[in-house]
């Protein structure tokens, strides 16, 4: 990228799509304010302190597939810092911890029979090894699952996560969704090892996080914290575009909108320049939200690092026990776990005081862990997000709005646009650059 140009553009939402793009755009010369709602960055990967280490807020790792990720790792001079820790899973059904990882786990695993534990690894197999979505796209899930593994597997193994991750939407989800999951989990593998590896930063993400701000800083990027954007609105008889907020209004020749898609849909919906279909298409995206419970404590509960909760009854979705990853010396000797579930943004985790979430989560961790020890607890945390994950239906792909808003000038980036890809920061960083270098070739079509 060359240095061609000083035009000012305004970039809404300061999580890693916000974060990169600032970056590649200021390093490319040009003038650049980033506007963010709360008085964090990093958005679903800003972290808060707990026993004086960095932790994210929602539990973040990184997969060795994560080329973007690990580049931009690298291009920060923190690559010495990012280690690969083997991981280890179990399903928690019926009241037995099943360890799930390796081939032979799944042969003893009691709860299928033994036909269907056989028929589970080849089905793992085939998604391991298909590369054309398009193949397994008109199916949910559900019903794939339904077909090829039949009803039991679908009920012990698939129904539980499909459940846990989409809630009341969970028969809706596509097949390309699970099979990019799989896929993505089987690929983090080390040739000849049986588990995956999951990567973790000796600073957590908050290293990248501040990694990148110093960037922003070093190229001059205005950082605009508690600055939630209302409006956004192009003047089509100059072209310029006034960004509102309830404090300030900017003027920009560019803006690049990263929040979700029915935020960005509010901001846009005034515009002259603005079609029924393309707010149709943000507004098509529906997003469920995130509770997630962390605490510390002097006791250590169980022997893997993350447990798929796979009882219908249960109120979370996954248990994750991070010290089993990372080492208790970064928490002061602590050990650290996070509880998480999602739900939509009607249900009443978003009613809910804390206090109440948490005992439910707590008395449920003693059914799991009957010697769970309440006087060995130490912090406690609950984080609610209400844009967490985006449900991506049979025929999404019909849906996704483009990055070029009708508005000329004004430009989307967020996570509901990767598909076949789900989130992930791997994508943010891919987005926020890909974005940064559209802009880019338009300014300079433009000159
Ligand atoms: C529970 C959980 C676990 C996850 N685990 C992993 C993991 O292990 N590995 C991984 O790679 N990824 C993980 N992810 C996904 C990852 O966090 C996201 O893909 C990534 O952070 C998305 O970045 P983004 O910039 O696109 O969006 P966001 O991080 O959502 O950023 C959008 C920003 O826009 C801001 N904003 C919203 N509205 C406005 C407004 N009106 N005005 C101004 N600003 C606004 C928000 O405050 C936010 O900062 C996880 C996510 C969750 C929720």
């Amino acid at each position: 990228m060359t240095k061609d140009t000083k035009t000012h553009i305004g970039i809404i939402g300061a999580g890693y799509t916000g974060l990169v793009a600032a970056y590649r755009l200021a390093q490319s010369g040009c003038q650049v304010t980033l506007l963010e709602k709360t008085n964090e960055l990093g958005g679903l990967a800003a972290d808060f302190k707990l026993h004086g280490a960095h932790l994210e807020k929602f539990y973040h790792f990184t997969y060795k597939t994560d080329n973007y990720l690990i580049d931009l790792i690298k291009e920060l001079g923190l690559e010495e810092t990012l280690h690969w820790h083997r991981s280890s899973i179990a399903i928690y059904y019926k009241g037995q911890h099943y360890p799930f990882m390796t081939p032979l786990d799944l042969l003893k695993f009691k709860p299928l029979s033994i036909f269907d534990r056989i028929r589970t690894g080849l089905i793992a197999f085939y998604l391991q090894r298909l590369t054309n979505w398009k193949k397994i796209a008109s199916y949910t899930a559900y019903d794939w699952m339904t077909k090829f593994a039949g009803k039991n597997v679908r009920d012990i193994i698939w129904t539980p996560l499909l459940k846990g991750k989409f809630d009341k939407y969970y028969k809706d989800i596509s097949m390309v969704w699970l099979w990019k999951r799989i896929k993505v989990r089987i690929d983090s593998k080390e040739k000849g090892e049986p588990t995956e590896r999951l990567g973790q930063l000796e600073g957590g993400f908050y290293s990248i996080t501040n990694g990148l701000v110093e960037k922003l800083h070093e190229y001059r990027v205005k950082i605009v914290t508690n600055a939630p954007v209302e409006k956004v609105i192009k003047n089509s008889a100059t072209g310029e575009i006034t960004v509102v907020t309830p404090k300030s209004e900017f003027q920009f020749d560019k803006v690049i909108i990263t929040t979700p898609s029915p935020v960005a849909a509010e901001m846009l919906a005034d515009n002259q320049e603005m079609t029924t279909e393309y707010l149709r298409k943000l507004n098509y995206v529906n997003y469920l939200g995130a509770a997630v419970f962390i605490f510390s404590s002097r006791q250590k509960l169980g022997d893997y690092y993350w447990y798929n909760i796979n009882d219908p009854q249960a109120s979370f979705l996954v248990f994750i026990n991070l010290t089993k990853l990372v080492s208790t010396e970064k928490f002061q000797g602590n050990y650290v776990y996070y509880i998480g579930a999602y739900v939509p943004h009607d249900h009443e985790y978003f009613r809910l005081a804390e206090t109440e979430i948490i005992n439910r989560w707590v008395s449920y961790l003693k059914k799991m862990f009957p010697d769970f020890r309440d006087d060995q607890l130490l912090e406690k945390h609950l984080f609610r997000m209400r844009y967490a994950q985006h449900n991506m239906d049979v025929g999404y792909e019909q849906h996704i709005p483009s990055y070029t808003a009708p508005a000329k000038g004004v430009y989307l980036a967020n996570f509901s646009q990767i598909f076949p890809d789900d989130r992930g920061l791997n994508y943010a960083v891919r987005e926020g650059d890909n974005i940064a270098k559209l802009v880019l070739g338009d300014i300079r079509n433009e000159i």
